[in-house]
């Protein structure tokens, strides 16, 4: 409930990061926790700076449109507007802490403090070359976590009897 008190007028600043866990998920070898702190992203926050990102880089086209060659400029930042505003929307959380190891090399691995991501999201290690999916692991509050982007946990195989 506290969450949708103070949507409209409250920045991501102001809101207490979600403490808790991540993992790091690798094909072919053993999740890593991590130490994951999120914080998520009022819809409205998102849908305001998602707006002011456009409306940015449209309201360039005109000064762009002076320098030569102009064109491309002019397509530029036509298309980066709405670049940038999906970035903003798509962003749920806001890393505020990571601390992470590769689960194939082992070596530690950073994310960006600030940075606005969407849950699970990919990192590269630049040791192995190797992309990692970053999850949130809990425990965070219920309905903090992005359940709708879970895949179904998979039923049991049966093994062919021999
Ligand atoms: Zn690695």
């Amino acid at each position: 409930m506290r969450e949708s008190e103070n949507t409209a007028s409250a920045e991501t600043e102001s809101r207490p990061p979600e403490a808790g866990t991540g993992r790091l998920v690798l094909f072919g070898h053993a999740p890593v926790p991590t130490v994951l702190e999120v914080e998520r992203r009022p819809d409205a926050v998102r849908f305001r700076r998602a707006a002011i990102r456009l409306a940015i880089c449209w309201l360039t086209i005109p000064v762009v449109a002076l320098v030569p060659p102009h064109l491309p400029w002019v397509a530029l930042a036509l298309l980066a507007g709405p670049y940038m505003a999906r970035r903003e929307w798509i962003g749920e959380f806001e890393i505020r802490r990571f601390e992470g190891r590769c689960p194939g090399c082992g070596e530690r691995l950073d994310a960006k403090v600030g940075r606005s991501v969407r849950l699970p999201m990919p990192i590269d290690c630049p040791h192995c070359h190797r992309q990692s999916m970053l999850e949130h692991a809990g425990p965070a509050r219920a309905g903090e976590v992005p359940q709708r982007r879970q895949r179904p946990a998979r039923t049991a195989c049966s093994r062919p009897t021999p």
